[in-house]
């Protein structure tokens, strides 16, 4: 009898002492909102209070750049960004392994068959992305933004609210139409595809000198991107993702070999002081749920992209459990 008065009081103490142990709960908490039928795939919410205001994304696609050819070729551009960024080498693309589908991926959230950009060759009479892609949910938020591109087929992967250049040159010639954008009109989100590395890949071959060589002629037009971003003092308030929309072997891409499939992701801010290697899946189309979080947007709830919030302190220390 006394045994159990004593156990009952010690359960007691115990149970009027555990809030105090508990962590607080964040002030920032989202405010409720109207309960929805959980989404088929769980998607981290970003909390309405998350905003890096007046943050610039840059987002560079190099066309059929392998991440062992990284490793291969000399960049010291691109390696300052991974060695002071946040970066991954088994990224994943999409398959069909081919530019349209990838970057319609990259910039839309969702895979091949839900945005529907299954070909890749331009075909005007085809008509553009159906679905919501980065640039159209930006500038419904008044967010100005510009993309740059070496190949005339990603015309279908844009509205015509985007000022996009299509500049059928070598990467240093897109790279300084940017530059030169950006100095007058400094967009919020710029986006630039670099088609040398995939055109010498499919004449030489894939992992060739010659690709090598090209690697390094688009890191150092890189180079001049990024001291562009410093001179502009818009480095400091940058979001910068580099990667790729398919890797290759012989001189082809487009299967599932993951030769193909495998590109480097890599996600550069200034707050990132040392590099570390992403540990979880990077998907191509994460890079849209990815861009989204660094301007401060909602990302819809049904795309199958999740984004990498590590990037964002702010948006990690609200992260709901
Ligand atoms: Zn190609």
């Amino acid at each position: 009898m006394r045994f159990e008065f004593w156990v009952w009081l010690i359960l007691l103490v115990l149970a009027l002492i555990a809030p105090v142990g508990k962590k607080p709960v964040s002030v920032a908490e989202p405010p409720s909102q109207p309960s929805k039928p959980p989404p088929s795939v769980s998607i981290p919410e970003l909390p309405p209070s998350f905003s890096i205001s007046e943050a610039y994304l840059v987002v560079v696609v190099i066309d059929g750049l392998r991440p062992d050819a990284l490793q291969r070729a000399r960049t010291p551009h691109i390696d300052r960004l991974w060695q002071s960024g946040l970066y991954s080498w088994t990224a994943q693309t999409v398959m069909p392994s081919t530019t349209l589908p990838a970057i319609a991926s990259l910039l839309s959230g969702v895979p091949p068959e839900r945005h529907g950009i299954e070909w890749n060759y331009w075909a005007p009479e085809r008509g553009r992305i159906a679905v919501p892609t980065i640039f159209t949910i930006a500038q419904a938020e008044k967010i100005s933004t510009v993309a740059f591109v070496s190949k005339r087929k990603l015309e279908h992967l844009f509205g015509p609210e985007t000022p996009l250049f299509v500049i059928n040159n070598d990467a240093r010639h897109v790279i300084t139409a940017a530059t030169g954008y950006m100095a007058e009109h400094r967009p919020r989100l710029i986006f630039v595809h670099l088609s040398d590395v995939d055109e010498v890949g499919h004449r030489h071959g894939w992992m060739t000198l010659q690709q090598l060589q090209a690697i390094e002629r688009v890191d150092e037009a890189l180079g001049l991107l990024l001291a562009s971003l410093e001179e502009l003092q818009m480095l400091d308030n940058s979001v910068i993702i580099v990667t790729s929309d398919h890797g290759g072997h012989g001189r082809i891409h487009g299967t599932d070999d993951p030769r193909d499939m495998t590109i480097p992701w890599i996600l550069w801010t200034p707050k990132i002081e040392t590099g570390r290697e992403l540990t979880h899946p990077i998907r191509i189309y994460d890079t849209a749920a990815t861009a989204l979080a660094a301007l401060g947007l909602a990302i819809p709830e049904d795309w199958l992209g999740v984004p990498v919030l590590e990037a964002f302190p702010e948006a990690t220390l609200n992260e709901k459990p």
